[in-house]
């Protein structure tokens, strides 16, 4: 007997993204302000996590990366957060024909710990994505004191998605 498979055409997505840390910035990270005398040098809000998963997203789609999409010499993207420009994102990914399936993210980072930030940091990218909070992995990590990030010197992000075509 021949099972007869449905099958739906699916993407993958990748993205990395580095910050350096210094002091009186915001640490923005997943959408949530975190607690810490050091914060990410950038032109938007330097949320690394939102940034690694924006690049996840658009280069899933074969879409141009972040810095085409949002130049950071364009100044209405000076300080902006960063869960604006997902927004933005998932608008380009839902127009393109593709939904999000399920994300895995990694942020590396040697202090603080995130644990008490990473329910909230899925909820509000559950939203943003439109998918379950079962469908967003976050795993933090420190560097084990070594390099930039080991020396707190710098913030690093990884990002996995695995998008779906919406059946028409
Ligand atoms: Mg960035």
């Amino acid at each position: 007997m021949i099972e007869t498979i449905k099958q739906i055409e699916g993407n993958i997505g990748f993205g990395y993204d580095i910050h350096q840390l210094v002091p009186s910035r915001k640490l923005v990270i997943g959408g949530i302000e975190i607690d810490y005398h050091l914060g990410a040098l950038a032109h938007s809000d330097g949320d690394v996590l939102i940034h690694a998963l924006i690049d996840a997203i658009l280069t899933g789609i074969g879409s141009l990366d972040i810095g085409s999409h949002f130049p950071d010499t364009d100044r209405k993207y000076f300080g902006i957060d960063s869960t604006i420009l997902l927004s933005e994102v998932m608008t380009i990914c839902h127009s393109k024909g593709y939904k999000i399936n399920n994300v895995s993210l990694t942020v590396i980072l040697e202090e603080p710990k995130l644990a008490d930030y990473i329910p909230i940091m899925k909820v509000k990218l559950a939203n943003l994505l439109k998918v379950n909070v079962s469908d967003i992995g976050i795993a933090a990590k420190t560097n084990e004191k070594l390099g930039l990030a080991g020396e707190s010197k710098a913030i690093i992000a990884f990002a996995a998605v695995s998008l779906n075509k919406i059946e028409k």
